[in-house]
């Protein structure tokens, strides 16, 4: 996986691609339509792409996708719409291919799941029966861990770990702060959504400074020692950052988590003493599984034990979780690419759990791509097969300081074939009406 051209992406996550994860073959068996039902909640990465994995596998399968958004706004590339790099009309996606494959998509809150009589309720009063519930409803903020902080502070202070409004808010502070201001970045403890993405979102700060406010500066409070392809991001912060980034990594003495703001005087507090008064503050507090993973009772902590084979839920029998909520051995990293993986290995679980046939082995992939500066990414990535409870590694991969301009375009490519081949994936882009429905 570390060479892919934009075609290979294609074909990886088109219905060949999906077959190869061992779905398909199931159109023979008897589910009549309407006869077992899947509900999932979450149409993001995992959740609308187990949607699609699942029509594939069975056309007639009833599936009800309920997403409280009507309009998704990934979080990957969402650095590159801060950077400058993308529009936020490109990285904004919808459910029409789903619908179009017959996929019920409901737009409202799950406010709780009744797991006994296998239930789920939304904000609209209604009630969703189900055989199999799916449950990717990403990440939650945990405001309450910083003093001064809450979802009503991240309107001055944003975080925009969820992408939309978020996004848009940080960009919009960058683009009216003056030119000399501080931007504060303060990265999140681990296990978080998406390691690599606060030194991606760096870069894209820094890139944004360096062309356009070039008197100001970025300073980057971090709770951890060390981070994912630290050693390729300092190469590039030194490379294309000089005297714009300071990094404030913790030590044995030095603990820099946040543990203040105060969103009048803008400053930002660390546990080591150091305070800083920003003008721009992007605060990326800790994280835990989305609500309705707990509502349903299938958290402990903070995340939610799984089986790594399919992902279902160790604690509620007929539920999966996947995506950001599940926990997992740390070598698997949050993120939409992992995401997508595990959507098909679930898919294919429920398929043939309906079907009573046997189960492929599930294996995973996932590559992360940070872009860095114009035309340069950096990428780090590997294949997960589980094994008594806990990862098998092969094929891993990292980008190495000292890599060539031409490499890091390569990168940059790949990641452009990616972004367009895994959102056309999640989100059934290339989805005609069953041929059912269009001789009827
Ligand atoms: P999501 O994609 O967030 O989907 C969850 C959905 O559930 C949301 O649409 C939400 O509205 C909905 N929802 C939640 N609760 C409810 C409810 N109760 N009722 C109804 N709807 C509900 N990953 C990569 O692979 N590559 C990258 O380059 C990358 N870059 C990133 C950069 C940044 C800045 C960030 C923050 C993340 C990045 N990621 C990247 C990580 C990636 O975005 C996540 O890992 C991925 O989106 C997880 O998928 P998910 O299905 O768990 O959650």
């Amino acid at each position: 996986m570390s060479n892919v051209t934009r075609r290979q992406f294609g074909h990886l996550f088109s219905g060949a691609g999906v077959a190869a994860f061992g779905l398909g073959g199931f159109g023979s068996f008897a589910i009549a339509q309407g006869a077992a039902k899947v509900v999932i909640v979450g149409g993001g990465a995992g959740g609308a792409s187990v949607a699609h994995a699942l029509k594939l596998g069975e056309p007639k399968l009833d599936v009800t996708l309920i997403e409280v958004n009507p309009k998704y706004t990934s979080c990957f590339f969402s650095n590159l719409y801060i950077g400058g790099f993308r529009t936020f009309e490109s990285i904004t996606h919808n459910w029409d291919g789903l619908k179009k494959l017959g996929v019920k998509v409901v737009l409202e809150w799950a406010t709780d799941v009744d797991t006994t009589k296998r239930v789920v309720n939304t904000t609209g009063g209604r009630s969703y029966a189900y055989d199999k519930l799916v449950l990717s409803p990403g990440i939650e903020i945990k405001y309450a861990t910083i003093e001064g902080y809450s979802k009503e502070a991240a309107q001055v202070m944003p975080h925009a770990w969820l992408a939309g409004a978020q996004t848009q808010l940080l960009k919009a502070q960058l683009e009216a702060m003056k030119d000399g201001g501080t931007v504060v970045l303060a990265a999140p403890n681990n296990p978080y959504r998406c390691p690599p993405g606060p030194y991606e979102r760096a870069c894209m700060i820094a890139h944004y400074i360096k062309t356009k406010k070039p008197k100001s500066k970025l300073v980057i409070v971090d709770p951890k020692k060390a981070f994912s392809k630290q050693a390729v991001f300092i190469e590039a912060f030194d490379r294309y950052y000089k005297g714009i980034i300071e990094l404030n990594l913790s030590n044995d003495i030095d603990d820099f988590s946040v543990v203040r703001v105060d969103t009048k005087t803008k400053q930002v507090v660390t546990k080591a003493g150091k305070t800083v008064a920003a003008d721009v503050a992007n605060i990326v507090p800790n994280q835990r599984a989305g609500e309705i993973a707990h509502k349903a009772g299938c958290a402990e902590g903070d995340w939610c034990p799984i089986n790594l084979d399919n992902f279902s839920s160790k604690r509620v029998a007929n539920v999966y979780v996947l995506g950001d909520a599940s926990a997992v051995p740390s070598e698997m990293p949050k993120s939409a690419f992992t995401a997508n993986s595990q959507a098909k290995v679930v898919a294919g679980d429920i398929l043939a759990e309906l079907a009573k046939k046997e189960r492929f082995p599930a294996r995973f992939r996932n590559t992360c791509w940070s872009m860095v500066a114009p035309d340069a990414s950096i990428k780090v990535g590997g294949n997960f097969t589980p094994k008594d409870g806990k990862w098998e590694m092969s094929g891993n991969f990292v980008s190495k300081p000292g890599e060539d301009a031409a490499l890091h375009k390569a990168n940059f490519e790949e990641s452009l074939g990616w972004y367009s081949g895994i959102t056309a994936d999640i989100f059934a882009k290339t989805a005609s009406a069953p041929a059912a429905k269009k001789r009827a």
